[in-house]
């Protein structure tokens, strides 16, 4: 099949990005998971105390197995900590925790790209299963409609996660915002959670990146599909 050659290597320097951007935050949750803070408030109470601070008390805390599976569902308002989150009051656990409670704060606040993000899931899921088949299936029967169905529908994923780095840059911000004001840590563990939030952050650029390198290399195919068809 032609294309699969040079091209490969935007998808590997995607993955490349993606797994430099997971050591970095896996080092840093690693680091300052093992610092307790000064207050030595469990996590799950700081980040409770922190949501009715900050007026709201729509949300439910709740543990989840697994680790680093902490997550915020906007559909029914349910905040899931890890259990190595959960009851721990170090400063990584506490970061982790605040920034979920930043993407609550959003959906009380109708926080647009968040909402965009919430609608656009089960499109962008049919989009990205589909995306690859359609794509080549059109360059094996070299039929272009096809060939930019598949590049539309994959497009939608970069859509995805190009509206996912607003929804995370910010959830970090309003994280950061609420840990100072509520006096949850202080200057030197706000230096700790700044950083597990920024490494956090650069798995999302890095996700970015690889999505639209992924594109630039469909792009590129399609054009040599057609240079390959003039000729
Ligand atoms: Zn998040």
């Amino acid at each position: 099949m032609y294309g699969y050659d040079s091209t490969y290597l935007l998808v590997i320097l995607g993955l490349v990005l993606g797994m430099l951007a997971q050591s970095g935050v896996k080092r840093a949750y690693e680091t300052y998971s093992r610092v307790h803070t000064q207050a030595g408030i469990p996590a799950s109470s700081m980040v409770q105390d922190l949501l009715r601070r900050n007026g709201n008390d729509r949300v439910t805390v709740q543990k989840i197995a697994g680790s680093l599976t902490d997550h915020y569902n906007p559909a029914d308002e349910t905040l899931s900590l890890s259990e190595g989150v959960y009851a721990s009051d170090s400063v990584a656990a506490v970061a982790v925790a605040a920034h979920e409670a930043g993407h609550a704060m959003q959906k009380m606040d109708a926080y647009a790209p968040l909402t965009l993000r919430s609608i656009s899931v089960p499109v962008v899921n049919f989009g990205s299963q589909a995306a690859m088949p359609i794509f080549f299936v059109g360059l094996i029967m070299s039929f272009r409609p096809l060939v930019y169905l598949g590049i539309g529908l994959f497009g939608l994923s970069v859509f995805f996660s190009l509206i996912t780095l607003p929804v995370e840059l910010d959830a970090s911000h309003r994280a950061l915002k609420m840990l100072e004001a509520g006096e949850y840590l202080n200057a030197e563990e706000m230096v700790g959670a700044k950083k597990v939030l920024c490494s956090a952050a650069m798995t999302y650029v890095a996700s970015a990146l690889a999505s639209l390198l992924n594109l630039a290399r469909l792009l590129m195919i399609a054009q040599r599909g057609n240079r390959n068809r003039e000729r």
